[in-house]
């Protein structure tokens, strides 16, 4: 009778299969806690701004009547508290999306990519964004998710970079590599922090991040994409002061 599977013929072989098996319990098992801890989290922003919301509809019933001013005040932290709470669960469903997602890359324009995307900004903000792009610049990618990076990254230059500094969006060829590179004038990003950005959930110095509205989610979705279009990611120190995120996209033919 034929054996299904091979027989291991000598101790060595015994030990091997038994050493890949364990490492592959180890990271599955790895990767549950990943998830354990990733619904934790999401569980926990959630009911932080639930906890709020039932407060403020508990305080309307019980004293709006009597105090139209408490109407005012609690409307308005009931519309900005549900619409966090609605930017928390589109980042939570693009990780999810994202996590099952694989993309089919083609040969793209970057160059073409990032005057169209800064398009997309009104003139005021199109106006702070100096582009320092080649005519054309192909890689291998897909337009949609690197316009997204693009956008995730902008954004956050936006967010917290003083209004009316300069943004930089800058293509440049290393070796075989091209950069993709977006860099600000803002308060940029100790060394512990850079370590730290592109964990699901991060925000720098809860003091600075509170008065700018996010999730912590951001630079976890950056990341998530630019690991399926096969890139790499990286921040560091602008000069005198901000941050430099650089994309590096590997050669069109490999
Ligand atoms: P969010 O902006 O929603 O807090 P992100 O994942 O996009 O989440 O960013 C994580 C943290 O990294 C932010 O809280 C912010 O403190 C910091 N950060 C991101 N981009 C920049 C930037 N361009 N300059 C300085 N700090 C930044």
């Amino acid at each position: 009778q034929q054996a299904l599977l091979p027989v291991p013929s000598a101790p060595t072989e015994v030990k091997q299969l038994a050493d890949s098996f364990n490492q592959l319990l180890t990271s599955l098992n790895d990767q549950m806690a990943r998830e354990h801890q990733f619904v934790a989290d999401a569980s926990h922003e959630l009911r932080t701004p639930l906890a709020g919301i039932r407060g403020h509809v508990s305080l309307l019933r019980r004293r709006g009547q009597e105090h139209p001013e408490i109407i005012a005040d609690s409307l308005k932290y009931l519309d900005e508290e549900s619409q966090r709470m609605q930017h928390l669960v589109e980042n939570l469903l693009a990780i999810s999306r994202n996590d099952q997602m694989k993309l089919s890359l083609q040969a793209v324009d970057l160059s073409d990519i990032v005057k169209t995307t800064v398009m997309g900004y009104t003139t005021e903000i199109q106006r702070r964004i100096q582009i320092q792009v080649p005519p054309t610049c192909l890689v291998l990618a897909d337009a949609e998710s690197v316009r997204q990076i693009l956008m995730g990254l902008l954004d956050n230059a936006l967010k917290y970079a003083p209004e009316s500094s300069n943004i930089t969006c800058a293509l440049t060829q290393q070796n075989d590599k091209i950069n993709l590179s977006i860099s600000d004038e803002g308060p940029g990003l100790t060394d512990e922090n850079k370590k730290h950005v592109f964990e699901r959930f991060y925000r720098v110095d809860e003091a600075r991040s509170s008065q700018v509205p996010g999730t912590g989610l951001g630079l976890a979705i950056v990341q998530q994409l630019v690991t399926l279009n096969h890139a790499k990611i990286i921040v560091a120190d602008n000069q005198p002061h901000g941050a430099i995120f650089t994309v590096s996209f590997g050669p069109l033919v490999s």
